[in-house]
């Protein structure tokens, strides 16, 4: 789903290995044009946001994972390069910049909606969010709300110092980032190669464009 809506929108993907050393990473790195961070199911450790793992944490690391995800970000937020950061990829924009991640939602923040719903397709909406008026989301959405599908058990806690939130779920639950000053890099909780939206298809093809450099 996320390499046919990157296509819909214009742009090529290539998939990146895990086990890339941090030079060949960096090597990669120069030839991409933006970088789309996915789902995924492992948490990040909570030693990297300094926590000793609580009960409901998915705590079997994926260490490749977690080191080529860390490697790219942390070079596509220094260098400028566009950034897409959906669901885990939220996760890791957040913990990477600084940030601290609720574990598990329902364990944490006992009220909060349930924010774990894995239908089938993930087209079906499971929450409204509401987009901060005045944001980089909000002029790529061109809404102030919309339904979103939901299939996260973490969330973003302390969103990292240099991070602006700009969506939030009806509980208050933290759905969307963006950093100011950047060209494009927004992360969102939900899974919006999931959904056939208006929206969805113009952050995909907002971020397409950032990503030819228009
Ligand atoms: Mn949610």
């Amino acid at each position: 789903a996320y390499l046919r809506r990157v296509a819909d929108a214009g742009g090529a993907s290539i998939l990146v290995p895990r086990g890339l050393s941090p030079g060949d990473c960096e090597e990669v790195f120069r030839r991409l044009d933006g970088l789309l961070f996915p789902g995924g199911v492992e948490d990040i450790p909570p030693s990297f946001y300094g926590e000793e793992p609580v009960e409901g944490c998915v705590c079997t690391p994926n260490e490749a994972q977690d080191a080529l995800e860390f490697c790219l970000l942390k070079l596509a937020i220094e260098r400028g390069k566009p950034v897409l950061a959906i669901c885990r990829g939220i996760q890791v924009f957040n913990v990477a910049l600084g940030g601290t991640l609720y574990q598990d939602i329902s364990r944490q923040r006992p009220g909060s909606l349930s924010h774990h719903v894995v239908d089938i397709t993930g087209n079906e909406i499971v929450h409204r969010i509401e987009i901060v008026p005045g944001t980089f989301l909000a002029g790529v959405l061109s809404t102030e709300t919309c339904g979103v599908n939901s299939r996260h058990h973490q969330a973003v806690k302390d969103p990292a110092p240099p991070l602006h939130v700009c969506g939030y779920a009806e509980d208050g639950v933290i759905e969307a980032v963006e950093l100011p000053g950047h060209p494009f890099a927004v992360g969102v909780q939900w899974h919006p190669e999931l959904m056939n939206t208006a929206g969805t298809t113009r952050l995909f093809e907002a971020f397409v464009r950032a990503s030819a450099g228009e």
